[in-house]
């Protein structure tokens, strides 16, 4: 029998203790990361002029269990342990016989699951005596994030802004500047990569990979002041966010019930890798037979419709060669309310997964996402942002096919972040000013033949 309560909560003192590593893990080993000029595996001096050795040495770590430091597990105190709810009044809305957990993550001060990473790579930065940190933000969850973790640490913060989400949510901007970041639109004339962008389309909304481009390009070029950050994509970002599945193990052990099917939306795939690897270690080391899938937006189809090839991170082709499934590293995403979502590229954790069949993969058109965003709040009473609705698409298609077969599924879905920064999507949407867009396959095609040789 499950447990008749709605929320499930651990103390503080359950807060865990120790990130997650799958690598240690993987049924296959992860493919070597490459030099852009050489091709050769990187080490890791090659990647000392962006990352503090802390960092580098997690993203390189076989150990299965990291400790975090104290003095991080004390700022996740502020908003961890997140609650995990039964959504039993969305159960009802949909008239199905699947019981629906979600995990909320939009308690964090950022109103989102990348405090959990923005805080722990602050730390090991502030270690090395780095006085700032470069980054890119595409809808802004990760900008402000990472504002308010170097503010913790009294750091200076250097955000590139994808232009289309400056445009579309100056309160975005305001909140990291309330933070003490410096915020640009990009792509920007701040730097050589920006500036040959702008000579090719003055008029670029940008995109996460252009800003990417800008923000390693002022790190490397600071002689040592700052290092870069990334939201997302990274193992040891992936591994950060391993707390939210742990946290979620204990609490669906609360509720008496374990999950038959875990749904998460994917954009570098960091939110999805923090709940699902947990579980992950459970199907692999311990029998269990959870589903785990990714959901993704068919305008930005990375896992469904991508090549698994070794590509660039970034639009200029700075960063190392990563194998991944690609849209290729020139796509310029359409304009779509989910900015979160729109790379061209994974994580190489997921990837894997993916390509070893330990998880699945499902692409959502945008109309679907937002009506399956506002049938969750008009049950739940929580806005999700239009990344996470994506997530709450996938759960609600997991409870409707339960329906349809008959059977009691158990489902739980990461509600990765609130939308209240968001609500330009959704007026848009009221205002029937949205549509859904399917990549072109023509377009796939054509990106297909830049990818670097190797
Ligand atoms: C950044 C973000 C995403 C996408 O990034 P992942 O690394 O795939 O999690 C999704 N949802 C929210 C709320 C985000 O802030």
């Amino acid at each position: 029998m499950s447990n008749s309560n709605t929320r499930f909560d651990i103390p503080q003192s359950e807060i865990p203790t120790q990130w997650y590593n799958i690598q240690a893990d993987l049924p296959r080993p992860l493919p070597p990361v490459l030099h852009p000029g050489t091709k050769e595996p990187v080490g890791p001096d090659d990647l000392a002029p962006l990352f503090p050795m802390g960092l580098i040495m997690q993203e390189v770590s076989q150990d299965a269990y990291i400790d975090i430091p104290e003095e991080v597990r004390e700022i996740y105190k502020l908003w961890r342990p997140t609650p995990l709810l039964r959504a039993r009044r969305l159960e009802k809305a949909l008239d199905t016989p699947a019981h629906i957990y979600y995990k909320y993550e939009g308690v964090s001060p950022s109103g989102s699951h990348k405090l959990n990473t923005a805080t722990a790579q602050a730390y090991y930065n502030k270690q090395e005596g780095i006085t700032g940190l470069t980054t890119e933000t595409g809808a802004g969850q990760w900008g402000t994030a990472l504002s308010q973790a170097c503010s913790f640490f009294d750091m200076e913060c250097v955000v590139y802004m994808v232009k289309i989400s400056y445009q579309q949510k100056p309160y975005r901007r305001a909140i990291m500047e309330t933070f003490g970041a410096s915020v640009t639109a990009s792509p920007s004339d701040t730097t050589q990569a920006g500036r040959a962008i702008l000579e090719r389309d003055a008029d670029s909304t940008g995109s996460l990979g252009i800003a990417i481009s800008e923000a390693v390009e002022a790190a490397v070029t600071s002689e040592g002041k700052y290092k870069y950050a990334l939201g997302s994509v990274l193992n040891h970002v992936l591994m950060h966010q391993t707390i939210i599945g742990q946290e979620c193990l204990k609490q669906m052990a609360l509720a008496d019930e374990y999950p038959d099917v875990i749904v998460a939306p994917i954009g570098g795939g960091s939110n999805f890798a923090g709940i699902a690897l947990p579980f992950l270690r459970e199907n692999l080391k311990n029998g269990r037979q959870t589903r785990l899938v990714g959901i993704e937006p068919a305008a930005c189809p990375s896992l469904t419709r991508g090549k698994y090839a070794y590509d660039f991170g970034d639009t200029m082709g700075m960063t190392p060669l990563v194998k991944m499934y690609t849209l290729g590293h020139d796509f310029v995403p359409p304009p779509l309310h989910a900015g979160g979502l729109r790379y061209h590229g994974m994580a190489s954790i997921i990837c894997e997964m993916y390509n070893q069949d330990l998880m699945e993969a499902a692409a959502i058109p945008q109309m679907e996402t937002f009506q399956a965003a506002i049938t969750f709040a008009r049950a739940e009473g929580i806005v999700p942002a239009p990344e996470a609705a994506h997530g709450v698409a996938g759960a609600i298609r997991e409870a409707l096919a339960a329906k349809e077969s008959g059977e009691k599924r158990v489902i739980l879905f990461n509600l990765c972040g609130h939308g209240h920064f968001d609500m330009t999507a959704y007026n848009a949407y009221f205002a029937d000013e949205l549509s859904d867009y399917e990549y072109p396959q023509a377009q796939i095609d054509a990106a297909m033949a830049n990818l670097p040789q190797v």
